[in-house]
């Protein structure tokens, strides 16, 4: 068994101040204009305490009840926001610099971060170095500082569909840190030598039969709520089929191409790349920003669009997602975070696309 404690609360406090020592930048998780966000910390950050999240198509709220401290799941932050952020500067051009390439890279630790999300990192590190001919080095130097406090859910929002895709609610790897909520107190595991380090120096007691038993009950729960009547199995085969169904027509009636569910997405990752040159021509700066396929330009070729309809760009989506991106990955490219649904302006639920499309 790997190394776990069963620590008190305090022990909470103590870990992000072990972090902090050692030269970390802390994000966590914190409530601010009614949602919880993954946000910039201090070394004083407590984890929210009593707060409890509701999210629907479409919906979201949260309000406090005063138990527990992981009775919440993840606000429309996600990892990605910190790796491969919305606006990068990736070069500048001045004739006095020395080193033209800019690299952001600092120790971050992220703080409560959910299976799902650890996945959907698993799959960022495909893309952008594992398997990607051309390693990108600004997403991989940041990658290399990081620090991953995760946390397993005993609580499932009603938009979460880990349990389909088999990507939580319980973290298996990719982590430094986990934090499991039992009840009697928290259940603090190493999944690495640089976790082990920091969990060594937590107290706690010893962990027995009963405190791994109450755990696997509460992640077990969670499991089934998340788990759909969906098959995954060949469903990216089974899609290819369903290219002209009647399906679509229906999407385009309801879909705004607004693209928010791309920007909630933790494994969306289109980007443009564009120069800007001060007037004078001395400089110039490089900048990458996110991109959108819902955005009718994405696809033009030679400035037409491929893709000229609502209905076709949002087949793109969700056939990249649960089809082409297996071709591409050898996965899927939804962990069932289940933000694109709560986020989505007219809640349009992908579960429900998916499974009309193969039933
Ligand atoms: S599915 Fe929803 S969030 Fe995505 S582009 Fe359409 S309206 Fe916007
Ligand atoms: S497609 Fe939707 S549910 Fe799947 S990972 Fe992206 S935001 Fe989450």
């Amino acid at each position: 068994m790997s190394l776990v404690k069963l620590t008190g609360e305090e022990e909470l406090i103590r870990l992000i101040k072990l972090l902090s020592d050692r030269g970390y930048r802390l994000i966590g998780p914190v409530l601010q204009d009614d949602v919880i966000l993954y946000k910039e910390v201090g070394k004083d950050y407590r984890f929210p305490k009593g707060l409890r999240e509701v999210q629907g198509k479409g919906y979201y709220r949260v309000f406090t009840n005063g138990k527990g401290y992981f009775n919440y799941v993840h606000g429309f932050y996600s990892p990605k926001h910190f790796l491969h952020p919305p606006v990068e500067t990736l070069l500048k051009v001045e004739p006095s610099l020395k080193q033209n390439t800019v690299i952001e890279s600092e120790p971050l630790a992220l703080i409560g971060i959910r299976a799902c999300d650890i996945k959907a990192l698993s799959i960022l590190d495909d893309i952008f170095i594992n398997k990607n001919s051309h390693p990108d080095e600004h997403y991989k130097r940041k990658r290399e500082s990081i620090f991953i406090v995760g946390v397993n859910c005993v609580y499932a929002g009603d938009t979460c569909f880990c349990g389909t895709m088999g990507t939580g609610p319980f973290i298996e790897e990719g982590y430094d840190v986990s934090i499991t909520e039992i009840g009697e107190g928290f259940l603090i595991r190493a999944g690495s030598e640089r976790g082990k380090e920091i969990v060594e120096q937590l107290r706690g007691e010893e962990v027995g039969e009963k405190h791994l038993k109450k755990e696997k009950d509460l992640i077990e729960k969670v499991r089934e709520k998340t788990k759909l009547d969906l098959d995954t199995n060949d469903l990216h085969k089974k899609l290819l089929s369903k290219l002209e169904s009647p399906s679509w027509n229906d999407i385009e009636k309801r879909c705004l191409a607004c693209g928010s569910c791309t920007m909630v997405c933790p494994t969306c990752f289109c980007y443009e790349v564009r120069d800007e040159i001060t007037l004078d021509g001395t400089s110039s700066t490089r900048i990458r920003s996110w991109d959108v396929c819902f955005r009718e330009g994405f696809s033009a070729i030679h400035g037409i669009p491929v893709r000229s309809s609502i209905k076709a760009r949002y087949r793109q989506w969700l056939m990249h997602k649960f089809s082409y991106w297996f071709y591409q990955f050898g996965t899927y490219g939804c962990v069932g975070c289940g933000r694109c649904i709560t986020w989505c302006p007219v809640g349009i639920d992908i579960r429900e696309e998916v499974k009309k499309l193969v039933s």
